[in-house]
């Protein structure tokens, strides 16, 4: 017997279990529609172009050193992050009600942002969307918060959004409840409210006194354009709601491994700020003490340089046309090939997922014949699709459907 005697074997991370399977796969033809990472139409992993330079610049500038960067992380990072989210002439940052600190990606902004809400403001119950980031629930649970709740989001039927479902939750939610919206390119759904939505949802949450949290994890990744994608928080900006949102640059920036994220805080009165960093301080200093610094430099060179920002622009506009063109071709082919039910969903989905509706058995099916791997739930990274293996993938979907 040892100490560690007895411990129970935790469930697997589906995600990261199926990307094993798939890596051990022999299979020539094997497709990987599974992990959310960008690859590109030869199904490689992309390194921004820009991304690389500023890498050279760095490691060429004899000034740059590996002391510990403050608790709060990079000032000139968060505050290029904080201005990419609400608008470089936005009103909250003119009037310093908004600033935003350094994190460990998305995930970490997340899992601080809920140790904050939980300990200092002391919220206890979250809502997330059903269907959901898988993480979420894990993150939050993690962070403190007792009660997890699931509010409506996605229609099975109509493949969309079931707003009068979404708001009846959000009704009933208890004052305070924290709610977290993905602020564009829902995942896994791919499917976000229309603004008029947006305004509905904002409605429900000022007259309930509810608490929003947004998670922006695709901003620019979902439709090629910064301000499109961060419509909703600005709109909540805008009407004067107070709202934490995280920032990963996982994806825009193809930064996955360097763990780069922001948090951004937006407030009603200056007053608080200060008390407000204080804590957040504490909370970093006794879970990782401060941030890394490689990814922010990056990240926050190319946010303040227009030549450099506008060279980045354009790989956002690369990436999401991409992955527009695939959806155009998987549903163009599926029509062709007659596959019995609707695909028009395929094309109005937004960001790097869809929901595709095959059912379990359909997803098995799919990975035991064909070698084609996905999530449980039929969700598929659009970026695991290119012009060669496309008419596979069609051609498999419709013998597995029909
Ligand atoms: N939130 C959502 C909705 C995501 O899809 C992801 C990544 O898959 C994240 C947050 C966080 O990712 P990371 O911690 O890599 O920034």
């Amino acid at each position: 017997n040892t100490r560690f005697t007895g411990i129970k074997l935790g469930p697997p991370i589906e995600v990261f279990a199926l990307q094993k399977t798939f890596v051990d796969d022999p299979h020539d033809n094997k497709v990987n529609l599974t992990i959310g990472a960008y690859r590109t139409n030869e199904g490689k992993p992309w390194v921004l172009p820009v991304v690389r330079k500023v890498e050279k610049l760095l490691a060429a500038d004899d000034l740059q050193n590996h002391e510990y960067l403050p608790v709060l992380g990079l000032d000139a990072f968060s505050e290029a992050a904080t201005s990419m989210l609400l608008g470089p002439n936005s009103p909250v940052i003119a009037q310093g009600r908004a600033f935003g600190i350094q994190s460990l990606s998305g995930t970490g902004a997340l899992r601080v942002a809920a140790e904050f809400l939980n300990r200092i403001l002391h919220y206890d119950t979250f809502y997330y969307s059903i269907p959901s980031w898988e993480n979420h629930r894990l993150v939050f649970t993690n962070g403190g918060f007792k009660q997890a709740r699931e509010y409506t989001y996605w229609d099975e039927k109509t493949r969309s959004i079931n707003l009068e479902g979404m708001l009846n939750d959000l009704r009933d939610a208890p004052e305070n409840a924290v709610i977290i919206l993905h602020s564009c390119a829902h995942n896994p759904t791919g499917c976000d409210p229309t603004p008029e939505q947006w305004t509905k949802i904002a409605d429900v949450i000022q007259e309930k006194r509810l608490f929003p949290l947004f998670d922006s994890a695709y901003q620019g990744f979902a439709s090629g354009d910064l301000d499109k994608d961060a419509y909703a928080v600005r709109l909540f900006a805008e009407r004067g709601i107070e709202f934490i949102s995280t920032q990963s640059f996982a994806k825009n920036f193809g930064l996955y491994n360097e763990r780069v994220g922001n948090i951004v805080f937006v407030l009603t009165d200056t007053k608080e700020l200060v008390e407000a960093k204080s804590q957040l301080t504490l909370i970093v200093r006794g879970m990782y003490s401060n941030p890394p610094n490689h990814g922010a430099r990056i990240v926050a060179t190319v946010l303040r340089n227009p030549e450099l920002f506008e060279e980045w622009k354009d790989h956002i506009r690369t990436m999401s046309s991409r992955i527009k063109q695939m959806r155009v071709g998987l549903h163009h082919r599926l029509l062709k090939l007659g596959t019995p039910g609707t695909w028009e969903h395929i094309i109005q989905q937004i960001g790097m997922f869809s929901y595709t509706g095959l059912n379990e058995k359909q997803v098995q099916h799919l990975r035991d014949n064909y070698h084609i791997y996905m999530l449980r739930s039929g969700r598929i990274n659009m970026c695991g699709l290119n012009e060669s293996n496309l008419d596979y993938v069609a051609n498999a979907f419709n013998e597995t459907i029909k």
